[in-house]
């Protein structure tokens, strides 16, 4: 499969037409922002590494009834994916309290919550991607009952599969964030699913494994994505 002309380039990613008008080509880069783009770096083997875990997690849950736009991995940084339509509604998912909750509810981060949480926020940048509701998503048409109850369904059956995947990895899975897609009517996950979109905190020591070591410059970036990498995919 060729890599054709430049479709979108984002803040991680860059996505390519391929010669099969339902496939793109999804060149994952090293470039790392944070803070909707205030803060900028690099992250040295991000790309490679993100691209192999996602693979890797999406593999895992096509295995158990999950369907995402995953393909298969073509090489380092590259992903052969379904072409969806993105649904402009990220749908993160929490376990325990952390970021953007942690501040929203006063409350320190750690804490186990007894339910997940699933929360949706609309896809726009200019606007910092503000918190909305199901109201809001279907009042503004952002997308239809059928796609957001799907999406929130598939969100919660993700987070049972993952957070049983990781932990039996030592890893537990915090928070995360979904980003859906429509392929001929069918919602289906898409994005990437990795340590740039994840909490991911050591069972044991609760060191954090993600990139909030990036945005708190907590430093040994690198090491804990490689660590990522290591225990969700085996040896490198
Ligand atoms: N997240 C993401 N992209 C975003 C915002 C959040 O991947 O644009 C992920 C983030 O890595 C975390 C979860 O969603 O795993 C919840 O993030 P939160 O709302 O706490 O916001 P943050 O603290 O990242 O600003």
């Amino acid at each position: 499969m060729e890599r054709r002309e430049k479709l979108y380039e984002g803040k991680a990613k860059i996505i390519y037409a391929t010669d099969d008008p339902d496939k793109n080509i999804l060149y994952f880069k090293d470039d790392a922002t944070a803070f909707n783009g205030a803060k900028k770096g690099t992250i040295m083997d991000k790309g490679v590494i993100n691209n192999k875990v996602s693979a890797k997690l999406f593999q895992m849950l096509a295995e158990n009834g999950v369907e995402s736009h995953f393909i298969e991995r073509l090489s380092d940084r590259e992903m052969l994916a379904r072409k969806v339509d993105i649904m402009l509604v990220e749908v993160v998912a929490r376990n325990y309290i952390a970021g953007s909750l942690a501040k929203r509810m006063g409350k320190d981060e750690g804490g186990k919550l007894d339910k997940p949480i699933i929360e949706y926020y609309y896809k726009d940048d200019a606007l910092n991607d503000p918190m909305i509701n199901r109201d809001h998503v279907l009042v503004f048409g952002i997308a239809t009952a059928e796609q957001i109850d799907t999406a929130r369904a598939t969100a919660i059956k993700v987070n049972q599969i993952l957070s049983e995947y990781l932990f039996e990895r030592d890893i537990l899975l915090v928070d995360f964030k979904l980003e859906f897609g429509n392929y001929n009517g069918k919602m289906l996950l898409a994005d990437e699913i990795c340590p740039d979109t994840c909490r991911l905190w050591d069972r044991h020591t609760l060191e954090k494994l993600d990139k909030d070591r990036f945005r708190r410059e907590l430093g040994n970036v690198e090491d804990a994505y490689l660590e990522v990498c290591r225990r969700v995919c085996g040896e490198l």
